[in-house]
């Protein structure tokens, strides 16, 4: 039997991006509705109204005037965000992209390995903007070890390994109580719900497997 796994490209190119982009816009799209679910138990029912308005508004902009590169896609995508998305997501993933997207500089071409690093400077971004660590049940607790297993994993399996490792980490705030947004005005009545913020990390990091499937 021949080997069927995806094999990781040695460069992912502006395209990658924009796919990256576009299929993040999809599953937002998709589970807008559960998202809001989330954050109606622990928050204001709106993440999946807020990442709906910002992703497509992402998906529309990059298709009227695609940027030449991929630091540029990302910085692009990040500045919508933040001028879209009224929540406090709005600013947090804008700056998780803009931040990554500078970090790429203006390569037309990026290895899987810097890509993993300018992730690494876009969460710890994230975390200097909202004061949040690990723990404190927001975003963090998917985008940290879903960007250590992209550093870590050997090639070809790195996108999947991100992917599983942001999904576990978004599960893994169900016990933990909030200590970070608006779900910390509840307290221990935090306990027993998935952030939302950190399920839809899990998409934007699971959307990089579908850039890469749809080469
Ligand atoms: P808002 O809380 O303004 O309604 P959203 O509902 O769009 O914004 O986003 C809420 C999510 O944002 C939370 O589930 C959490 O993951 C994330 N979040 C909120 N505050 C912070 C923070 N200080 N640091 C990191 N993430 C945060
Ligand atoms: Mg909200």
């Amino acid at each position: 039997m021949g080997d069927v796994r995806t094999v990781t490209p040695v460069t992912l190119d502006r395209d990658f991006f924009r796919r990256w982009m576009a299929a993040a816009a999809a599953a937002v799209e998709r589970e807008a509705d559960r998202l809001t679910e989330l954050d109606s138990a622990i928050g204001d029912a709106d993440h999946g109204a807020n990442l709906r308005r910002g992703f497509a508004a992402v998906a529309e902009v990059l298709d009227k005037e695609p940027p030449a590169t991929p630091g540029a896609v990302l910085v692009l995508a990040g500045r919508q965000l933040i001028s879209t998305v009224g929540g406090a997501s709005g600013p947090l993933y804008g700056t998780l992209l803009r931040r990554a997207g500078k970090a790429l500089g203006d390569a037309a071409e990026v290895t899987p390995a810097a890509l993993a690093e300018a992730l690494r400077a876009g969460v710890a971004a994230v975390a200097q903007l909202g004061g949040a660590k690990a723990g404190d049940k927001t975003m963090l607790d998917a985008l940290e070890p879903a960007v250590e297993a992209l550093g870590a994993a050997p090639p070809g399996e790195a996108f999947a390994a991100a992917a599983r490792a942001a999904e576990e980490g978004a599960l893994g705030t169900v016990p933990m109580q909030a200590r970070k947004g608006r779900a910390s005005y509840l307290g221990e009545r935090s306990i027993g719900h998935q952030d939302p913020g950190a399920a839809s990390s899990a998409l934007l990091i699971a959307a990089l497997r579908e850039a890469e499937a749809a080469r």
